[in-house]
């Protein structure tokens, strides 16, 4: 028994020295943080000079898709021109010649546009100003004439149609312009066609967020419920409606990549 306590005596005195070279030694510590330590300065942004806010022209580094003059950025989905009417800087909806999509296709992006339904539109819900932008020629961001025009609040003016609300109706009155800005997100998708990420949007009409980073559930069906179509770039698509109202027209719209 003495001889065991010994050992235990032996045991802890050599560990309780050990502890205490341990203790000694003198590690490097970390240097101080300094401001400089979590400040980088490469690579700069590239410089965009913003668009003139009097003249209402595109950033620099924008791709302009329609600025007054002609359609030649557009053409009819079956592969003819584009036929709507360009008229005074904007360009009209013509019902009969069908919607309109942009010749070139996109990923994620940030698109401008604006639009604005005549004075005086006669209609109500759906059929008064009724268009659209469809995002990659498969979701749908609602324009339509909500100013004092109650619908379906899923189908409402900055709604993805019939999934998600706009937070609020930040709607000008008819004659006036309204603007979108439009920050888009693409969807990635697994090899079986299922989405891995779904896309996003954030929708600003008339500097006020309509939607904010809303993911988007699939295509924007008139009837049944969204789909998943596996896709890429697309292009952008403006709805010409079969609604009797006036027609709608736009005008400054450009479109950055992201
Ligand atoms: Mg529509």
């Amino acid at each position: 028994m003495k001889r065991q306590i010994a050992l235990a005596v032996m045991a802890f005195t050599a560990w309780s020295a050990s502890a205490q070279a341990q203790e000694k030694k003198d590690y490097p510590q970390p240097e101080a943080m300094r401001p400089a330590m979590s400040e980088y300065w490469t690579p700069q942004p590239k410089v965009v000079t913003p668009g003139d806010i009097k003249t209402n022209t595109a950033p620099s580094d924008a791709i302009v898709l329609f600025e007054g003059k002609d359609l030649s950025a557009w053409m009819n989905p079956n592969g003819g021109d584009a036929e709507w009417v360009v008229k005074n800087g904007m360009m009209t909806v013509d019902k009969s010649k069908g919607d309109i999509v942009t010749r070139q296709k996109f990923g994620s992006f940030q698109l401008h546009l604006e639009w604005c339904v005549p004075r005086g539109i006669t209609g109500e819900s759906q059929a008064r100003g009724n268009s659209g932008v469809f995002l990659q020629d498969m979701y749908e961001v609602q324009i339509l004439d909500c100013f004092g025009n109650e619908t379906y609040v899923n189908g409402m003016t900055g709604s993805i149609y019939k999934q998600t609300p706009p937070l609020v109706n930040a709607m000008r009155q008819p004659g006036e312009w309204n603007v979108y800005d439009i920050i888009y997100t693409a969807p990635i998708f697994k090899e079986d066609g299922t989405y891995l990420y779904r896309p996003y949007v954030t929708v600003i009409q008339n500097g006020i967020v309509l939607q904010n980073h809303t993911e988007i559930q699939g295509t924007t069906e008139y009837i049944g419920f969204p789909r998943t179509v596996k896709h890429g770039d697309g292009p952008i698509r403006l709805q010409s409606h079969g609604d009797p109202s006036q027609p709608i027209s736009f005008r400054n719209i450009w479109i950055r990549p992201l």
